[in-house]
């Protein structure tokens, strides 16, 4: 398996990735609650929707105690009530690599793949993989040891042994086990070892090229260095977490690790699917790996269809399932695909297994306050006039709209060359930029030019 190689690649991809489609959410950092799952009026980046936050506290226990297989999560509410950021502040409660995917669900038809395998592919984005790397070191008490053969030919066994350590004592305490150790666990040359002090414990880090079973711990080319000072790193255990889409792509072969970069992964055979399961079983049997169950976010729920509902439910039974939250401000709707009324559009079986949680709007203190935190958030220093113009301009457009003005507004300030943003950048952007009302009205009222 390539796996382990790419993974600092993917993590990086993702990293990309994943901020873009968060950005707007970036100041959420958890739900802000206190010990006895309380929410805080401000906190971890999150303002008011108190009601909602203490629901999803007490779901965010029912899933550390296990008590939510195969159950989900319905936010329902007016947009910009903070769904979004109410799931995002979830998954990042739940770990701090708790993997975090957003969809809409008009999404699954857009896409040029089955909806069923849109939806797997979501789910296996919504399931972390923690990687662990074997040994646990501590600085100063560790030692990082190579062996390496000096240049073929000149007859040397293994030429040098490097300990990295500042502390001498170490070095031929540890060197002395290490010796012992190496012939005992056979560690070849050009190993890279780590030896845990307390227990002498001698464990392989990587790759090795030649065989050390005629390693001669008296070869006089055997040479201890100290290291300078400052050049030992701290060594912690190395942890990588990635999703279990994120390895499916990298092991398929008609994908490819590059596909993670385009996005475009297109359909995942089901036997790569069934590999990686089988492996990821062994790596966590091993102790080598730990699943991160993640939150899978899909907004706007009442655009999946019938089979979407069916498909999630049995999605729902399977045992490495993410949380999945579902929103959507729709009362009762038809159920796509079918004749059927039902609430929010989705089928009663689904409905059944689901918790419900209502988001309300916010009043104009509470504006006020995620406008500032975005302030904060994205670096802008703003005049309290221009916050309260801006809050105003939230109240009556909506929430989204008025944090995207933040940004624009700055880039104005700062053309101009102030260190503020002003009421006047906030007009200014107000008028360059429509809202969705003003925009559907101007789209009313020349509909005659429109229409050809
Ligand atoms: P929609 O239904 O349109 O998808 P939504 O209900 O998911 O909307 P969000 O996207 O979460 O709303 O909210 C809009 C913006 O306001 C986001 O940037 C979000 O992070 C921020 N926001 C919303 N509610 C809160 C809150 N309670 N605390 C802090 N930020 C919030």
């Amino acid at each position: 398996m390539a796996a382990a190689n790419t993974l600092n690649k993917v993590q990086e991809v993702r990293e990309v990735t994943r901020l873009e489609r968060i950005g707007a959410h970036s100041h959420v950092r958890g739900l802000g609650l206190n010990d006895d799952l309380e929410p805080r009026q401000v906190s971890q980046g999150m303002v008011g929707q108190l009601a909602a936050r203490r629901a999803a506290g007490v779901i965010l226990e029912m899933i550390k105690e296990g008590k939510i297989a195969g159950r989900a999560l319905l936010i329902a509410g007016q947009p910009g009530t903070g769904k979004t950021a109410i799931a995002m502040g979830m998954a990042q409660a739940m770990s701090k690599d708790a993997p975090f995917q957003a969809m809409a669900g008009s999404e699954i038809f857009s896409l040029e793949m089955s909806k069923t395998e849109a939806l797997t592919q979501a789910f296996r984005k919504s399931i972390g993989v923690r990687i662990k790397e074997e040994t646990e070191l501590i600085e100063g008490e560790v030692v990082e040891v190579s062996v390496e053969r000096p240049a073929t030919g000149t007859g040397a066994k293994v030429g040098k042994l490097t300990l990295k350590t500042t502390d001498m004592e170490t070095v031929f305490d540890l060197g002395q086990k290490m010796i012992e150790q190496i012939t005992k666990e056979k560690i070849q040359a050009g190993d890279i070892i780590t030896i845990d002090k307390s227990s002498g414990k001698v464990s392989k880090l990587g790759r090795s090229f030649t065989r050390a079973r005629d390693y001669d711990a008296t070869d006089s080319q055997t040479r201890f260095v100290q290291c300078p000072e400052g050049e030992l790193q701290k060594r912690k255990e190395v942890v990588h977490t990635v999703t279990i889409h994120e390895i499916d792509v990298i092991n398929s072969r008609t994908q490819g690790f590059l596909a993670l970069f385009s996005g475009d992964t297109g359909e995942i055979k089901s036997e790569v699917r069934e590999q990686i399961n089988s492996k990821v079983a062994e790596w966590r049997e091993e102790g080598k790996a730990e699943i991160i169950p993640g939150v899978l976010f899909i907004d706007e729920v009442h655009m999946l269809d019938i089979e979407c509902f069916s498909f999630l439910n049995r999605l729902l039974e399977s045992d490495m399932a993410p949380v999945l939250i579902m929103a959507t401000n729709r009362g009762i709707t038809r159920i796509r695909g079918t004749n059927y009324k039902s609430p929010h559009g989705i089928p009663i079986d689904l409905l059944d297994r689901l918790l419900i949680i209502a988001t309300s709007p916010y009043s104009e203190k509470e504006t006020k306050q995620i406008l500032e935190i975005r302030c904060e958030e994205e670096d802008v220093e703003m005049e309290e006039q221009a916050l309260t113009v801006l809050t105003r301009i939230g109240l009556e457009t909506s929430l989204r709209y008025a944090i995207q003005l933040i940004t624009a507004a700055s880039l104005v300030c700062r053309k101009r060359k102030g260190t503020e943003v002003s009421v006047e950048d906030i007009k200014k952007v107000y008028s360059l930029f429509i809202d969705e009302s003003r925009s559907t009205t101007f789209l009313k009222e020349y509909q005659e030019e429109f229409m050809f």
